[in-house]
């Protein structure tokens, strides 16, 4: 699965270069990592005992500036994982134009076994092993799967007693009360809903007619259904990693988020609290939400969900990627053939990296905006970026996947030409 990511990604690229005249250094350049490091953090458990974890972080390239990308914590973390969502951070970042590169970090750990405390020792150890690799104009890592702003709290906290100064801007998705931005929690939910608002814009949709169905009730799929929902869009089904529900006159999604607040266990850090416990509603499979006929699927859960076995059978008319690589690089191809349009993961999910930049912002300047300012700022993104891209991709005859790594690699390009590259240095040019 890490090397298909790999492939993946990889093929896409490919495929874009084809419809620029960019010079042939670019791709090399980008194919691979600037660097990786691999530690080994020591954690003391609460019985004494002494447990070593093994822990990574890859900066992919920094042509645009300082490297960003998330933390995870997951039992099947991996180098080549990393290096693949390092990749794919240098695109994301580039697609919205933040002044960023691309990074990814993360430790093979089941962080729901640990205590509160084992995690604080372990989020604190790692940032021992890691401070001279990172820094707040060298690479800021921020949350990602199963780590969240209490552990990005003690992170930046850790860094700023190794450095002897308050150093803010080192890490995002803080808590607010240490120097995170309000807006942040929502972000990533946010900027797909905007990007679903221009599309049904383009497409002449009307919200009240328009079906949706939401896979992964968590973070990002709970507010991009939330803000939808207001809108008055029809969110039919949704899902956890225990299965879905549907109900084809629509949810009041409101109180779905309070009855999955509700189930979860009120204990420290992490949630397992399920989604099909509550109903009214028809109890489904997460693969058969997948197949269900309505206008805009958004898988918000895991990546690898639509492959060549069931991207045939997918009846949706859009799909806007929440998660990251939820369609594999061979339903692209089927799904192309099938006419369903892709609002593509490195632009729709890309609004928590933009409130990232506004926190680092903010952290440098100390100055801190109202909410306003942040939505405000994010709808100019997401919507500015969301044209630029939809335009290309009719301009150019492709997908709008394709489109968005036309527009980011032409950036990433832009940068890489003008350090020089061999059309200007075989030209022998002063
Ligand atoms: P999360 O852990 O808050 O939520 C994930 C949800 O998916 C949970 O409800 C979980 O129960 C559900 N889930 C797990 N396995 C599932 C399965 N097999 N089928 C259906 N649902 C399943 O995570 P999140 O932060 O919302 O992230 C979701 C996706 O969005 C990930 O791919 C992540 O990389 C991507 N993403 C998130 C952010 C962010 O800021 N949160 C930013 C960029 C990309």
């Amino acid at each position: 699965m890490k090397t298909n990511l790999f492939d993946d990604a990889m093929r896409r690229l490919d495929t874009a270069i084809k419809h620029t005249d960019l010079n042939e250094e670019i791709a090399l350049r980008v194919g691979t990592p600037k660097s990786c490091l691999e530690v080994s953090v020591p954690v003391r458990r609460d019985d004494g005992s002494l447990s070593f974890f093994r822990g990574y972080r890859v900066r992919h390239d920094d042509t645009r500036g300082p490297t960003k990308g998330g933390l995870r914590y997951h039992p099947s973390v991996t180098l080549d994982e990393v290096k693949s969502l390092a990749f794919w951070m240098t695109f994301k970042c580039a697609v919205v134009g933040v002044p960023f590169g691309g990074a990814k970090g993360g430790i093979s750990v089941d962080a729901k076994s640990l205590s509160p405390m084992e995690l604080e020792r372990l989020s604190r150890g790692y940032i021992r092993l890691v401070a001279d690799f990172i820094g707040p104009d060298v690479d800021i890592p921020a949350p990602d799967m199963y780590t969240n702003e209490r552990i990005m709290g003690w992170m930046m906290d850790e860094y700023s007693t190794i450095r002897r100064q308050h150093v803010p801007a080192v890490i995002t998705g803080k808590p607010v009360s240490m120097g995170g931005s309000v807006g942040r929690a929502d972000a990533t939910g946010r900027g797909a809903y905007y990007c679903a608002r221009e599309l049904a814009g383009k497409l002449g949709m009307d919200p009240a007619a328009t079906t949706i169905a939401v896979q992964g009730f968590g973070n990002a799929g709970q507010h991009v259904a939330r803000l939808l929902h207001k809108d008055g869009y029809r969110i039919v089904a949704v899902s956890d990693s225990q299965g879905a529900i549907y109900r084809p006159e629509g949810f009041d999604i409101p109180s779905l988020i309070r009855t999955k607040e509700e189930t979860r266990h009120v204990q420290a850090v992490y949630c397992d609290g399920a989604l099909c416990h509550s109903s009214n509603a028809a109890n489904m499979t997460n693969a058969e939400l997948l197949e269900l006929d309505v206008d805009i699927l958004i898988p918000a859960a895991l990546e690898n969900q639509i492959t060549a076995e069931n991207a045939a059978r997918i009846k949706a008319r859009h799909i806007i990627e929440v998660a990251n690589g939820p369609i594999s690089s061979e339903a692209d191809e089927i799904l192309n053939a099938n006419n369903i349009g892709v609002v593509p993961d490195i632009l729709a999910n890309a609004g928590g990296v933009t409130v990232s930049y506004f926190e680092w912002l903010q952290n440098r300047s100390g100055q801190y905006w109202e909410l306003q300012e942040v939505h405000q700022k994010l709808q100019a993104i997401m919507a500015r970026e969301f044209h630029r891209i939809y335009d290309l991709h009719l301009a150019i005859g492709t997908d709008m996947r394709t489109a968005a790594y036309v527009h980011a690699i032409k950036r990433i390009g832009e940068t890489m030409e003008a350090k020089g590259t061999r059309a200007y240095f075989a030209n022998g040019s002063r």
